[in-house]
């Protein structure tokens, strides 16, 4: 081997070494951030309770009605199951006379008992929290950006329609709390045609998302109906369906519903995973039916304090959702809703986490970081700051690892 050869090995092996060492944080602590696969034997015992405490069959829990049917809404129902004191009980028991409460056996199960601060009780579980005034009821505006009733409108080109206010699990930092009253209802089918009948008089309407509430929460005949409506307009390219089912309610996604959706193509999926625990066996095999038919998935995290305000947490999730065939889409920062005032984050921690993403990981595992405007100001992205300075023949930028570069910023 020539010496010149040898040397530059070296050189290699350092600049290798220096890679793993840029990861050996996370490398040390990765195993103690469990998915709810590597938990899946304990998340099975909390099932067999579960199951035992409603009387019910194997058939029954993999029955998505069923799960709905059997949502739990009472605090002295779930005591036992995921060991709740006698105060909590009586503090979620006074959140739940003014905000909607409902858990789905199969999510109850995904809560670690042993674990008073888990993730997924946090987003699930009332908190004394909620009864805290800060915030607003609609701080996007949503009811301002209404041409027409289950339409918001914010952007030219496309537009989100909310067919129902259901959902198979009343997430804690809702950003439509407004919206979910004590009484479940879908849209009816007559203000779905209005809202359909404004996308068809609206030519430049190319892209169409469906949502709630959660989407997946009508049933297969509504959504084909609502599909083949849809894809009778010739400008309407692409169909997305907004659900958290894959999450909180996986037996909702049946064979029969994939076989429905493929005939509708393109049609996009985009769920909602907020912690690794919530990756379960079930929920894989649901997003794995959807990817199967055809249909990408992307995913839309909400940054939560408690939940997953920890970059390594974020880390592992992405990653995680990446072997289920799920991309990362989105991260919010938390909306200032009105009763979710105790999961709200600096923005930050939001950037530290995003800097913490870049280069340290697939850049398929890394989302766009948003924060909404208010009163309908919109998405709007936000990232660490790259640049240092752009000049009339050169811009100097920072890498992931903060070494400073520049580039000729002039053509010929
Ligand atoms: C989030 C949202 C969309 C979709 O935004 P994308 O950036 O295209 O994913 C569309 N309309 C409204 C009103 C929204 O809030």
């Amino acid at each position: 081997m020539s010496t010149a050869l040898k040397s530059s090995r070296n050189m290699e092996y350092d600049r290798f070494d220096e890679l793993r060492r840029s990861i050996e944080d996370y490398e040390s602590v990765k195993h103690t951030i469990k998915t709810g696969l590597q938990d899946r034997e304990k998340i099975a015992r909390q099932k067999e309770k579960i199951m035992k405490k409603l009387g019910a069959s194997e058939e029954q829990w993999n029955d998505y009605k069923w799960q709905l049917r059997n949502r739990f809404t009472r605090a002295e129902d779930i005591r036992d199951i995921i060991g709740l004191t006698e105060d909590e009980t009586e503090r979620i028991r006074k959140v739940t006379e003014k905000y909607r409460f409902a858990i789905s056996p199969y999510y109850l199960s995904v809560i670690d008992p042993d674990d008073p601060d888990c993730a997924v009780k946090r987003q699930a579980i009332p908190s004394f929290e909620e009864l805290n005034e800060q915030g607003e009821l609609d701080p996007m505006d949503e009811e301002g950006w209404t041409p027409e009733e289950l339409v918001t409108r914010r952007y030219p080109d496309r537009l989100i329609i909310k067919v129902t206010n259901i959902c198979g699990m009343y997430c804690r930092f809702c950003q439509r709390r407004r919206l979910i009253g004590e009484h479940d209802t879908h849209a009816p089918k007559e203000k779905l045609k209005k809202a359909i009948d404004y996308v068809r008089n609206n030519r430049e309407i190319r892209d169409v998302l469906i949502t709630g509430g959660d989407a997946f929460m009508l049933d297969d005949a509504t959504i084909e109906w609502m599909l083949r409506e849809l894809r009778s307009i010739e400008h309407v390219e692409i169909i997305r369906f907004g659900t958290r089912t894959p999450v909180t309610l996986p037996q909702r996604i049946t064979d029969s519903l994939v076989d429905m959706l493929k005939k509708y193509h393109p049609i996009y999926v985009n769920t909602h995973f907020n912690h690794p625990r919530e990756i379960t066996e079930e929920a894989k095999a649901a997003c794995e039916k959807l990817a199967n038919a055809g249909i990408p998935l992307g995913n839309q995290m909400v940054l939560l304090c408690g939940v997953n305000n920890d970059k390594f947490v974020v880390r592992k999730l992405n990653q995680a959702l990446l072997t289920i065939r799920v991309k990362p889409y989105y991260i919010f920062h938390p909306k200032t809703v009105k009763g979710t005032s105790h999961f709200w984050v600096r923005v930050e921690e939001g950037l530290e986490i995003m800097e913490s993403l870049r280069g340290r990981t697939s850049g398929m595992a890394i989302p766009t970081y948003i924060v909404n405007g208010p009163k309908g100001l919109g998405k709007t992205p936000i990232l660490p700051n790259y640049i240092l300075f752009i000049g009339k023949d050169k811009a100097e930028f920072r890498n992931w690892q903060g070494r400073r570069f520049s580039v000729r910023n002039e053509i010929r």
